[in-house]
């Protein structure tokens, strides 16, 4: 094993993936806008065309600083192969779309990012596919589920915006054991703080737009995993339906992905201290993060996370009315549905992760009109929590002189 091979996940996520790429003796990986790649060598052409020799053919296919973004993130999640993708979402439906037919049922959870739910509730049914959600962190209901009968078990853990938690080893093993592909959104822990593929998941997705970029100014998503013909399969389908990384997005999603673990460990930290601080306040209804003792699956976190991270949300009491008057008294924080950048973000789970749903399906699903998410950003921890603690005085002030 090289010193490399050995170094940790904040060196890897340093100097890994970049070598390969630096031309003309330059320290960093250079954006190639190139779409096409010229060969005046026909047999070397087709040799690459055919994939029989390393190279590059056409920006849809690949693009060399994709590839170091690719290689980057592998490093990351410790998986053997990756590949790319223009979103998040692209990502996660190039998955479904590359390994489900008509007759297949999913296995998942009630809790998944909005855009994927309505892959589950509006897409996969109208090709025949069967999906079946189970009550987030009930593991014993997703067992059941498994054992009628599954194609893939899709995961997502943490979740959006309650941070509810499934056991990633638990549900794998089970779902391996009925010859179901598993498949895990990672994108709220990120690397630093959960690695999937070491509990058995197949296939690693992220929305590289959050935590992995960092900045809010790039989308992307990206897939990986250890099997290296499932990948090559989701490789091959994004390649045909064309959902290709921008190489600009690729360079700024590099960029960022040098001060991932910097950013995401002091993001932990910041959540933790807010959620501390939140649960006792009198505005505050209830305050959902993993890290809580309060929280329901702590355990389970504790076991599978490093840490755990940097989303969490709070439901206020005199719910939306507080809402709107708390958040915009909020100095360091934009208002926004976003989440995993560097500044602190806030929205009302109605408006940002859940307002495809109606109120009362919130309601159902536990999402109080008064729930806030918040994404911890890397600001000084003092300045966020008297930031928060003057909004909540403030707004307690208002009401009672009502
Ligand atoms: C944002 C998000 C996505 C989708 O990513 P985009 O880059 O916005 O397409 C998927 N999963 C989770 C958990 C997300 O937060």
């Amino acid at each position: 094993m090289s010193r490399f091979d050995q170094a940790r996940i904040g060196t890897k996520a340093v100097w890994g993936g970049e070598k390969d790429y630096l031309v003309h003796g330059a320290t960093q990986v250079p954006v190639i806008p190139s779409v096409a790649f010229g060969y005046d060598d026909m047999d070397e052409w087709y040799d690459v065309a055919i994939g029989k020799k390393k190279g590059h053919i056409y920006g849809r296919n690949t693009n060399p600083t994709v590839q170091a973004f690719e290689d980057k993130v592998k490093l990351l999640e410790g998986a053997k192969a990756g590949t790319s993708f223009s979103t998040g979402m692209a990502a996660v439906s190039n998955t479904l779309y590359t390994f489900l037919v008509p007759g297949d049922r999913v296995v998942t959870i009630k809790d998944t990012y909005g855009g994927t739910n309505k892959l589950f509730t509006e897409f996969l049914p109208r090709l025949q596919i069967e999906v079946v959600f189970c009550e987030t962190g009930n593991h014993e209901q997703i067992e059941k589920e498994i054992a009628k009968g599954c194609t893939l078990l899709y995961l997502e853990t943490p979740t959006n915006p309650t941070v509810k938690i499934t056991d990633i080893k638990r549900t794998a093993q089970c779902a391996k054991a009925s010859g179901a592909l598993v498949v895990v959104d990672n994108t709220f822990a990120t690397p630093i703080n959960q690695n999937p593929l070491t509990l058995g998941a197949d296939i690693v997705i992220h929305s590289a737009t959050k935590f992995l970029g960092g900045h809010a100014d790039a989308l992307g998503g990206v897939v990986v995993g250890n099997d290296e013909e499932l990948v090559e399969a989701i490789y091959h389908y994004r390649e045909i339906n064309g959902a290709t990384m921008d190489p600009w997005a690729a360079y700024l999603l590099l960029r960022g992905m040098k001060t991932l673990d910097l950013r995401v460990k002091r993001q932990t930290e910041n959540a933790m201290k807010l959620a501390t601080f939140l649960e006792q306040s009198d505005l505050v209804e209830s305050v959902f993060y993993p890290g809580l003792d309060t929280h329901p699956n702590h355990e389970i976190a504790k076991s599978q996370m490093k840490g755990y991270g940097g989303m969490l949300s709070f439901a206020v009491k005199g719910g939306i009315d507080t809402v709107r008057e708390l958040l915009p008294r909020l100095e360091f924080a934009n208002r926004a549905a976003n989440l995993g950048s560097v500044e602190t973000t806030v929205g009302p789970a109605r408006t940002t992760s859940h307002v495809e749903c109606t109120p009362e399906e919130r309601a159902a699903m536990g999402i109080s009109e008064g729930l806030i998410r918040v994404s911890c950003g890397i600001e000084d921890p003092d300045d966020i929590l008297a930031d928060f603690k003057q909004a909540l005085e403030s707004v307690n002030a208002t009401i009672s002189t009502n």
